[in-house]
């Protein structure tokens, strides 16, 4: 068992200052514009992009397999602030990483749709203005079949079809 904190943030956190934002910032900023605060805000919290991946012959696939530290029912890691020193694959979800690597994240991170020059999707949280909305919309981990990267060590057997990865 880990004995270092669990971030406090919650999905209600997270949107709860939508407000203090300029309306629809991210139609009128690129990606490389955009605040900290800004990209963060960008997330929607469906912690697809924690789920380990696996090469098949070049082609990047999602498994079902979870990192041990993402919370399959909020969709949030729960260590947030000490991601990076706890788990050394954890990626960094940056600019650079968006325009280089946009595989390793799921078809409907907003990250992803925003380089590809596409919009936010209708249920992501900062279009409804409700953190649950990516959950409601079946678009988030949350009721997913999922099982642990401590439980499984055949990822193959555990490759996902998912028309949203
Ligand atoms: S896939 Fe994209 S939108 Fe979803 S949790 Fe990861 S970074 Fe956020
Ligand atoms: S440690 Fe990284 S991969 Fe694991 S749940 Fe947290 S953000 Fe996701």
């Amino acid at each position: 068992m880990h004995d270092w904190p669990k971030t406090s943030t919650t999905p209600e956190d997270r949107f709860k200052n939508t407000d203090s934002f300029e309306p629809e910032f991210w139609k009128k900023k690129s990606l490389s514009e955009l605040s900290k605060e800004e990209w963060e805000q960008l997330c929607d919290g469906c912690g697809k992009c924690c789920l380990n991946k696996i090469d098949i012959r070049g082609r990047v696939r999602f498994t079902n397999v979870r990192c041990r530290f993402l919370n399959p029912e909020t969709g949030l890691c729960q260590i947030y602030e000490h991601r990076f020193e706890k788990v050394s694959d954890c990626r960094d979800i940056d600019l650079n990483t968006v325009l280089t690597e946009p595989e390793i994240l799921p078809k409907t991170c907003a990250y992803r749709l925003l380089a590809e020059g596409e919009e936010l999707p209708s249920w992501h949280p900062l279009v409804t203005k409700n953190a649950d909305s990516v959950h409601q919309a079946d678009m988030s981990v949350k009721g997913r079949p999922l099982v642990s990267e401590t439980e499984v060590s055949d990822y193959e057997n555990n490759i996902v079809d998912w028309s949203d990865v």
